[in-house]
Order: C-alpha cells, then sequence, then structure tokens
C-alpha cells in the first residue's frame, strides 16, 4: 500500500468541499469550541481563527485514517498548531499510547 499523504488532487478536492459543507453548517472549531473564520483565505497564514481540516486521530498514528470523512474536523488554523506541536489533546484519551500509570 503507498502512502499518499497530503496534496494529491483527490485530497484537495475533499478538502475543500469538507471545508464549504462546515462553513454552511457554521461549525465551530472542535478543540476550543469557538466560531472559525470561513471568511479567511485557507492561505491567510496571520489569521489563526481561518478554517483548518483536523484530524480526530492523527495522520501520524493512523496514516490509514487520513482520508476517512469521518476522522475529519473542523478546527482553527492556530488550535491544530498547537495541537500538532503538544502531540495531544487533555483529556480526550484520543492516543492509543499513553503515559505509564502513576500507580
Ligand atoms: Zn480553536
Amino acid at each position: 500500500m503507498s502512502q499518499h499523504h497530503k496534496s494529491t488532487r483527490a485530497d484537495r478536492a475533499a478538502r475543500k468541499q469538507y471545508r464549504a459543507e462546515c462553513a454552511e453548517a457554521d461549525l465551530p472549531c472542535w478543540l476550543c469550541h469557538l466560531p472559525i473564520d470561513y471568511a479567511a483565505a485557507w492561505d491567510d497564514w496571520t489569521n489563526n481563527d481561518r478554517f483548518q481540516r483536523d484530524h480526530f486521530y492523527p495522520a501520524s498514528t493512523h496514516p490509514e485514517l487520513y482520508d476517512d470523512p469521518e476522522n475529519w474536523r473542523p478546527s482553527h488554523a492556530g488550535c491544530n498548531e498547537r495541537r500538532g506541536n503538544s502531540d495531544a489533546v487533555g483529556g480526550l484519551g484520543i492516543l492509543s499510547r499513553q503515559w505509564a500509570p502513576t500507580l
């Protein structure tokens, strides 16, 4: 199986479609629950409130879910980047590998 992560034509089209659906429903950021600035361009790098497609299960650990719409979540670019840097969302328990038990 080949891994095709970013920037395939099909993925760009799917991402655009997903953004349109989220904008239509005016979905908030799934990380901080605040409204997303759907009017902002995807490449408006200075705007942390712009839309970005996030993955519930990160592509780094679940590459097979990268293209699965069920795994997509609307997020702020800023929140998505912060999450990427910290590699975890507090309290959601979405990581399959957790820290060692404290018992
Ligand atoms: Zn957010």
